[in-house]
């Protein structure tokens, strides 16, 4: 087990900035996901931590002590690809047995480990086979048990169930937290599926372009997004995300959002937690779909709307409310709504709407960042 800790890291790959000045911290024995869209830095990150990559700039060190200088074998840590990886010809007790030849373990020794892994892996009754013969999710516990016989201090994995189906990915991902959590060893995994990330994570680096946008624990991300990119990026439908403006109107401050005629005023507290300097300015103003109430019969303080679309996915409704148009782009300004099916509307139908004050998210508009 050891603790990981990146240092001001930053990569290049000629123009492009594929790490942009990352510190990160990873303590012994957690589970850290790194997330964020195709091309953020996720596996370069990854890379750096194995010795694969080499920063330009920054410090790797593993239990504290610097590794820039030391090659993927003398780190003891272990990569899982997304790809397999097994040796085609060898079985599996074979394809579990190789890591610890190459490392020149007693030969007494190594069938006691592989059978100990494989058992942990529900795999033992497959030793005698090959690659060939095994399913997707059998080769994957295999990929994972190659990784394990050597007792690495830590385990990086890049998208190890990408190929996988989902119902399989389901069940690999409470297997594999459940046996992280018996280990107790270090693991970084990489995936751009936030619910595979929210399941398995102590922790959740979330990267955009480079940049680590947020670490914090999965309630905190999903729940306290630090910037607009977090925001959106997380959930399903995500965030609405709407941009407006605070005005002050006789005694009262008032929100209203651009292009759309919906006002409200908002409350002390809200005024207060937006500081004098965002008053009078610019915002972009967030909701998650199940922080809105909707009902069809008015209700004291709700705006009116119309229903634009109703999506029916079984267990919830995601509706769609118009609230405007953006005269520049043509774009049109809905709120995305999160109902229960019961809930029955049809598009055009009127309906009243009102925020979860407790849930609301104000960003600024310049920096994306939380206010
Ligand atoms: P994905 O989820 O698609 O694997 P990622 O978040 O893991 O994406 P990286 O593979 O780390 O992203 O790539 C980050 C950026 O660096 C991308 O713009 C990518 O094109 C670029 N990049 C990565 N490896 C190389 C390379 N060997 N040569 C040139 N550019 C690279």
């Amino acid at each position: 087990m050891a603790s990981i800790e990146l240092r001001n890291i930053t990569k290049r790959f000629g123009d492009i900035i594929a790490v942009n000045n990352l510190s990160l911290e990873i303590q012994d024995g957690e589970f850290l996901v790194f997330l964020g869209p195709s091309g953020c830095g996720k596996t370069t990150t990854l890379r750096l931590i194995a010795g694969l990559e080499h920063p330009e700039v920054g410090d790797i060190l593993i239990d504290g002590v610097r590794t820039n200088h030391l090659s993927p074998a003398d780190r003891d840590i272990a990569f899982v690809f997304q790809f397999y990886a097994l040796y085609p010809h060898l079985t599996v007790f074979d394809n579990l047995a190789f890591p610890l030849k190459a490392v020149r373990i007693d030969q007494s020794e190594i069938s006691g480990l592989v059978q100990e892994v494989a058992r942990l892996l529900q795999i033992d009754r497959l030793l005698d086979r090959k690659p060939s013969h095994l399913s997707g999710g059998e080769m994957q516990r295999v990929a994972l048990g190659r990784a394990m016989v050597r007792r690495p201090k830590a385990f990086l994995m890049d998208e190890p169930m990408a190929n996988l189906d989902a119902k399989l990915r389901v069940d690999m991902r409470s297997e594999l937290k459940r046996l992280q959590y018996e280990l107790g060893t270090t693991t970084v995994f990489v995936t751009h599926d936030q619910v595979e990330a929210m399941s398995m994570a102590d922790r959740i680096a979330v990267m955009h372009r480079g940049v680590l946008e947020q670490v914090a624990t999965p309630h905190e991300v999903y729940n306290k997004p630090q910037s607009m990119f977090v925001a959106g990026f997380m959930g399903s439908p995500s965030m609405n995300l709407l941009h407006g403006c605070v005005q002050s109107d006789g005694g009262k401050t008032l929100l209203r959002l651009d292009h759309t005629n919906v006002s409200w005023e908002l409350s002390d507290e809200q005024v207060s937690n937006l500081g004098s300097g965002h008053r009078e300015h610019a915002l972009v103003f967030g909701i998650r779909p199940e922080h809105i109430r909707i009902s069809k019969e008015p209700v004291n303080g709700g705006i009116k709307a119309a229903v634009h679309l109703v999506e029916s996915i079984g267990s919830v409704n995601i509706i769609d409310i118009f609230l405007g148009e953006d005269p520049e782009t043509t774009n049109l300004i809905t709120l995305r709504v999160r109902t229960h099916p019961s809930f029955q509307v049809e598009s055009g139908q009127f309906i009243y709407l009102e925020f979860d004050e407790k849930h609301i998210h104000f960003f600024d508009s310049k920096t994306e960042r939380i206010i």
